[in-house]
């Protein structure tokens, strides 16, 4: 079975095509600058094939973009499929389901409709996401199964008292106000994958997973639901990132707007781009520069590390606490996965708590490790995420009911 996984963004779509009951992946790519001057990336992973590298392809659309896509895949010399027949669905990363969707979901006119309800709630990701169904239906026909994977619909399982904002009731009530959470295909996957390691089913433990990237958010997972999450009503909410704010004083926000005569979105401009570790270091939002710059003594790289670890701790022990102990810690994504010194300073000072760190096993990166010491009663895991992964075996799983 082959799913193309489609990750569509205004200008840009991400693809890849794999086997889900394999995990083998037999090509991906990204097609870049939609409607400017359209360039096709296309990474066959068989031997002998030819990679394409940001070539020149006319796309002004989406749709153009797909039938790229397609015409690679089945290219008589480059391909790695015979025809179209051998993609059996498409699975698409949704970013929004607000509270309609509690899992992925085959796409039908109904569910347009419900995703178009949802645009509200992410105005920049899900007009992409939808553009991104249509010009699939538009090249490859109405036959080809396609499901939506939503990054909010692990999330839907939390209690109303880890979403709920203590705001007037109204706003939940009538404008869906509320903490939805994201990169909920991530912590999914981790959390099977981590089950799988310590030979347990997802229901009988209780994880703490931490997705730590450019973008960073830390679930709880009681019994293989999310419980709380990180990120809010937005992905603006949480730990600092690497542009992102994460939560602060509301009140900063009248004070900074009144003093510098700036308005909401010059403001929100702020929070989402020029804050974070970028903005406490002025270096740079990649932790790796972070840690070069630190090394170089610049003491605000290594302040905004600082304040990032601090922020991850701070979690781990908040949602032990929320769900009255944790089996193991998840670490993933680019922080997460290749960040040893990272992850060694967020679990120190853990210890009363059962967490006991191996310091050689720790020093790994990009696969699955157990790097907590043997008798550490918390196991520690590093886990290298695969959201693409994840879309596909949901999207098997539908297809075949
Ligand atoms: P995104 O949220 O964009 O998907 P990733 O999960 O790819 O981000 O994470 C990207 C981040 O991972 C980079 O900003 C970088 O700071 C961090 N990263 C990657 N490799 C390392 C490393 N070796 N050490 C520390 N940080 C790293």
């Amino acid at each position: 079975m082959n799913i193309l996984v489609i990750n569509a963004g205004s200008s840009s779509l991400k693809y890849q095509l794999l086997n889900p009951e394999t995990g083998v992946l037999l090509a991906k790519g990204l097609c870049e600058r939609i409607g400017i001057d359209g360039k096709f990336t296309y990474k066959p992973q068989i031997e002998g094939k030819q990679v394409l590298d940001a070539v020149d392809v006319a796309m002004p659309t989406h749709s153009e973009a797909i039938q790229a896509v397609l015409n690679a895949l089945v290219d008589k010399d480059n391909g790695v499929i015979g025809s179209m027949k051998e993609i059996d669905a498409v699975g698409h990363r949704v970013v929004h389901g607000g509270e309609a969707f509690n899992k992925s979901v085959l796409i039908t006119d109904e569910v347009m409709k419900a995703l178009e309800d949802c645009i509200p709630l992410a105005p920049l990701h899900n007009p992409a996401n939808i553009t991104g169904i249509n010009a699939c239906t538009a090249v490859m026909g109405k036959d080809v199964p396609q499901v939506a994977v939503f990054d909010t619909a692990f999330h839907q399982t939390m209690p109303a008292k880890a979403y709920m904002y203590a705001l007037p009731y109204e706003y939940y009530e009538n404008d869906k106000v509320r903490r939805y959470g994201f990169h909920g295909t991530s912590h999914k996957y981790v959390s099977q994958r981590a089950a799988a390691m310590l030979g347990k089913k997802p229901e009988e433990l209780k994880l703490i997973s931490c997705h730590l990237g450019n973008g960073s958010s830390v679930t709880a997972v009681d019994g293989g639901k999310s419980v709380d999450t990180s990120m809010g009503f937005t992905p603006l909410a949480g730990l600092p990132m690497g542009t992102r704010a994460g939560d602060l004083d509301a009140g900063i926000l009248q004070y900074l707007m009144n003093k510098y005569d700036m308005n909401i979105d010059t403001m929100l401009d702020i929070l989402n781009k020029k804050s974070g570790v970028q903005g406490v270091s002025g270096v740079s939002s990649d932790f790796r520069d972070l840690e070069n710059a630190h090394k170089d003594g610049n003491e605000r790289a290594g302040l905004a590390v600082d304040m990032f670890n601090y922020g991850v701790k701070k979690l781990i022990g908040a949602y032990a606490a929320a769900m009255g102990g944790v089996d193991a810690i998840i670490f993933t994504a680019g922080v997460g996965e290749n960040s040893a010194s990272q992850r060694l300073d967020i679990a120190s000072g853990l210890e009363f708590m059962g967490v006991k760190m191996d310091a050689e096993a720790n020093n790994v990166r990009g696969k699955e490790a157990v790097i907590s010491a043997a008798d550490s009663k918390v196991k520690v895991l590093l886990i290298p995420t695969n959201e693409e992964l994840m879309i596909a075996m949901d999207t098997a799983s539908i297809v075949k009911g």
